[in-house]
């Protein structure tokens, strides 16, 4: 997710200089806002979503099918262990199952299952 980020900050810092510097060769005002418009999307934005849906694609299983997917500590929009400060995969557990304790959806489910009960 970091990755991400950084990556829009870099491609932003270098298209609105770019942007600006072409509004000087441009006569047409009109063009020149479609011009920016058109690159924050295409050069900003969607590859920000592109690469947003391949970090969600990629990580769908350690969200939805590990032990930290129900844990109170696990950070699902980074994909990260709060407690130990690690990034967990199908095969490695930060703390191997022993800090794990219940996250939100984890009670929640438990106290609407006692209701029903
Ligand atoms: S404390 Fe353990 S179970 Fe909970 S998120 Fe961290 S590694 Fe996963």
């Amino acid at each position: 997710m970091g990755d991400i980020v950084f990556w829009t900050i870099m491609r932003t810092a270098v298209v609105i200089p770019a942007v600006w510097i072409l509004r000087s060769y441009i006569d047409s005002q009109q063009i020149w806002w479609l011009i920016c418009f058109m690159s924050i999307y295409g050069i900003i934005i969607h590859p920000a979503i592109i690469h947003y849906k391949l970090f969600e694609q990629k990580n769908k299983d350690i969200i939805e099918s590990t032990l930290c997917s129900s844990c109170k500590h696990f950070d699902k929009t980074a994909v990260l262990c709060m407690k130990h400060d690690k990034h967990p995969s199908m095969e490695f557990l930060p703390c191997e199952g022993i800090d794990w304790e219940p996250g939100y959806n984890q009670v929640d489910s438990d106290v609407k299952g006692n209701y029903s009960d």
